[in-house]
């Protein structure tokens, strides 16, 4: 073979989108298919940490985002009843000098709309839902729920917490429902002007086992965000979010401090959503598939780096695969693999413990990671 592979993306989320732009940058024939009919605003707010920056650096998008967020200065937590500081992260002008970009908040839609813009739109195909994968061949065959099939070199399953790769490479297992949901609204910060209350761009409330996430998801603060994260033993719902209320936000945070009361005040529309979780897997890639996000190691979102670390995968995925030269896909898989194994796992208990910046802490080893610089290990058995 003398041309470079194709490759198939499934699912066009924010690590699918990531791996999609960074290859076809490459000069990757690469397709990008999303079993989507269309992505649509929803109501959700999300970090980009500089660590996440620096890949939408060599995407072509960093300004664009540097011009749409919000940029705290700081990350505070603070007790949920009393208000007090339990620690104070310096982020602002310290991001960009100690670990390199910018760390910004902005709104998930906006995101995902942007990162989408930077496919080739000829190579992105909606409405294709993957429902079975033949790799018995020289080509992975692809069928889609509308009975179109596809082949391709590489498959990269980008598909999320249930990835339909993942049930290929390790069979049927549901993810686990950690017993606990998040609640997301989305306010109007005209309507808190009525209050004689600080609303800062960064702030986590904490107490024993709850917390409320909130910031500004546009540069120009007109709308501030909050994300929960509240025990609930059962999740029963079947779909992946439902309709909460006021008053059960009022019920969830009683006794909290007046700036969440007056948050939940403004709240005009609030979902609560399930947190699933895995266990770090035990293979990530197997002949021409290979895993990357939510799909692999999908977490609690409690430290904010859930689609950071599926960013992060893409970069690393195609930092590999240039590395090693793509046609020797299966070496390239396992350097990625060596590469993300670790940092991945790490999040993914932090996540799960819930402590991240809950007290001052050095955050380097997050948002200091450059994915382009960071010296690649070797698998072991090489
Ligand atoms: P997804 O975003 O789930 O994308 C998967 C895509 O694949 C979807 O578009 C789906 O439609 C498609 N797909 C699925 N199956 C198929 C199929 N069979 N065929 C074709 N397409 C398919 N992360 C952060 O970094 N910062 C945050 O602040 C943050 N906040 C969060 C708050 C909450 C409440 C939650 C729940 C998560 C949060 N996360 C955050 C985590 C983040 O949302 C996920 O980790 C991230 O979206 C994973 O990206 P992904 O591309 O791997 O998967």
């Amino acid at each position: 073979m003398t041309q470079k592979p194709t490759i198939a993306v499934i699912g066009a989320g924010l690590g699918g989108a990531a791996a999609g732009a960074l290859l076809q940058q490459a000069g990757y024939d690469t397709k990008v298919y999303e079993q989507a009919a269309a992505f649509s605003r929803l109501g959700a707010g999300i970090h980009l940490g500089p660590n996440v920056m620096k890949v939408m650096r060599r995407i072509g998008i960093e300004e664009k985002l540097n011009a749409m967020g919000s940029h705290p200065d700081y990350w505070f937590s603070r007790d949920g009843k009393t208000g007090d500081h339990q620690s104070r992260i310096p982020l602002g002008s310290v991001a960009l000098q100690e670990y390199g970009a910018a760390y910004i908040t902005v709104h998930r839609g906006d995101l995902h709309e942007l990162m989408v813009s930077t496919l080739d739109q000829e190579r992105l195909h909606f409405d294709k839902r993957l429902v079975d994968i033949d790799e018995t061949g020289n080509k992975v065959v692809m069928t889609f729920s509308d009975g179109s099939i596809e082949e391709a070199d590489i498959v990269i399953g980008a598909d999320g917490v249930n990835s339909r790769i993942r049930e290929k490479l390790l069979g049927p297992e549901a993810p686990t429902y950690s017993g606990w949901v998040a609640h997301r609204a989305i306010i109007s910060a005209e309507k808190l002007k009525a209050y004689d209350l600080d609303f800062e761009a960064c702030v986590k409330w904490w107490s024993e086992d709850r917390h409320m996430m909130v910031y500004f998801v546009t540069g120009d603060e007109k709308e501030y965000y909050y994300v929960t994260g509240v025990p609930e033993p059962e999740w029963n719902h079947g779909t992946s979010f439902v309709d909460s209320s006021r008053e059960e936000m009022r019920a969830a945070f009683a006794g909290y401090h007046p700036t969440v009361q007056a948050l939940i005040d403004c709240t005009e529309t609030v979902t609560k959503w399930p947190l699933l979780e895995r266990n770090p897997l035990p293979t990530w890639h197997e002949n021409r598939l290979v895993l990357l996000g939510d799909a692999c190691h999908p977490m609690k979102p409690h430290m904010a780096q859930g689609a950071a670390m599926a960013i992060e995968d893409a970069a690393m995925l195609v930092r590999c695969l240039e590395d090693v030269g793509a046609h020797q896909y299966q070496e390239a898989f396992e350097l990625y693999r060596t590469n993300r194994f670790e940092r991945a796992s790490r999040v993914q208990q932090v996540s799960h413990d819930n402590t991240w910046l809950r007290h001052d802490e050095d955050p380097a080893w997050v948002f200091g990671y450059d994915v382009y610089e960071v010296p690649l290990k070797q698998p072991a058995s090489s």
